[in-house]
């Protein structure tokens, strides 16, 4: 198996080039060449099998002949050492929460970003050089890459953060770790971060100096393992469950990787019938399903800001899966998309009926089920992927319900932490310097 770009099928890479890279030279996303399927003994034993054992079958299907058998079994059993429970909700029949949210930082890309630290390291064994990844974030997806590379031998990860577009606690997640991260505070937006990043991987004398990767969500090594969690919903439902309804995934979508880690997981055999790919009025994706016309727009700011993408980089990935376009997308993909103030009455709804507290993101992708299920007769068994702990966002989740989250120990302990950054301006010169130094 290589892999190559979605903005050409001829470029062809090998897994450690993909994964070191993040993206291809010619600005496109990196694809798999081929898809294996799961077989069908495998198939059968998937409801006697734990998260990890689940995880490593379907890792070797994906990573085929790219990752010795020995490597993958220890980047699963160093990743996934939390549970990704199916939780029924109360008083409903048939809809359950899919928890992403039991990783060290509260949110589902805890998975990706755990899995694809082991693989750059396993990757880097062999080069004298340390490795220094750069990642520019407005929130989660920084705290989960400090968080996963954590100790991780070998590199030394950079977080660009906007000094004013961060909240208080995710600054506290940033800044709060030591050892191999180190978090700029950037006197600018989260756009300067990014171009700085950007400009970094440019720079000729900065890339001759220090070998340099990106960890953006757009990484392949992040996409393969958010395929596990799909899978062991899938057999969680199974023993829960003996009535044999067909499977609807609703998936709270922003860049659509989690999206597309699902119909990646469908088509090595895991069967999920349908996803719903449920938004905010970041709506891109949902219109393209209804009128097949892709206009990206620029970003809505809403109550699931983990979700304010107009322009959702994967798109390019779900066209190279659906090459026929919206009308063959459609068969496994239903789109819809909500207002903060449903979000903000789904919540409470929802908390009231069952006892469920649901995070913004979470509510999104409740309301896209039930909708799904007005629009749609056919009895289906539903499940909606529940990205974040309501925890992390404290202030909405109080407003919409009128009731404050717990707080898991795991954060009110990184609150009390002492913050430990670089402030830089945001000009180049002063991050090469930096990172020169
Ligand atoms: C990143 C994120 C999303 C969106 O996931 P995509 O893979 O970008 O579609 C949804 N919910 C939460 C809590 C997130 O952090």
């Amino acid at each position: 198996m290589h892999f190559y770009s979605t903005y050409n099928a001829n470029l062809a890479c090998d897994l450690r080039t993909a994964v070191l890279q993040g993206l291809a030279p010619d600005g496109g996303l990196f694809m798999p060449s081929s898809f294996g399927s799961l077989e069908e003994s495998v198939l059968k034993k998937i409801p006697s099998l734990t998260f990890q054992e689940l995880s490593f079958e379907m890792g070797k299907t994906l990573f085929a002949d790219s990752l010795p058998h020995s490597i993958l079994k220890k980047v699963i059993d160093e990743a996934i050492t939390f549970d990704a429970p199916l939780v029924p909700l109360a008083h409903t029949a048939d809809t359950a929460a899919c928890e992403l949210f039991h990783g060290p930082t509260l949110s589902f890309k805890d998975f990706g970003a755990r899995c694809m630290s082991r693989l750059m390291a396993h990757f880097m064994e062999k080069e004298e050089k340390e490795l220094s990844v750069l990642v520019a974030t407005s929130g989660d997806t920084g705290s989960a890459v400090a968080s996963g590379f954590l100790n991780v031998s070998g590199i030394r990860v950079y977080i660009l953060y906007p000094s004013a577009g961060v909240s208080d606690i995710q600054e506290k997640q940033l800044t709060t770790y030591g050892g191999n991260i180190t978090a700029l505070e950037i006197k600018g937006t989260f756009d300067d971060c990014q171009a700085l990043v950007k400009q970094a991987f440019q720079d000729t004398e900065l890339k001759n100096a220090k070998m340099l990767a990106s960890a953006n969500s757009i990484n392949i090594a992040r996409l393969f393992p958010q395929t596990f969690y799909y899978a062991w919903a899938c057999a969680q439902h199974w023993r829960l469950n003996t009535k044999n309804l067909p499977l609807v995934c609703s998936v709270p979508s922003g860049n659509f990787g989690n999206l597309t880690a699902g119909l990646i997981a469908k088509r090595i055999g895991i069967p999920i019938t349908r996803f719903i790919a449920a938004t905010n009025i970041n709506n891109s994706v949902p219109r393209y399903l209804n009128t097949e016309v892709f206009s990206p727009h620029p970003s809505h700011t809403t109550i699931s800001n983990a979700m304010d993408v107009g322009n959702p980089s994967n798109f390019a990935r779900l066209m190279e899966l659906y090459p026929n376009g919206a009308q063959q997308m459609k068969q496994d993909i239903w789109g819809v998309y909500f207002t903060d103030n449903e979000t903000r009455d789904a919540m409470k709804r929802v908390y009231e009926t069952t006892g469920y507290m649901l995070d913004p993101h979470g509510a999104v992708a409740y309301l896209g089920l039930e909708a799904y299920r007005h629009t749609h007769p056919d009895s289906v068994c539903g499940i909606f992927l529940e990205t974040a702990h309501p925890a992390k966002f404290f202030q909405t989740v109080q407003n919409a319900i009128g009731m404050p989250p717990k707080i898991p120990e795991r954060l009110s302990e990184v609150a009390a932490k002492e913050k430990k950054s670089f402030t830089l301006s945001n000009q180049f010169e002063d991050l090469k310097n930096f990172l020169l130094a």
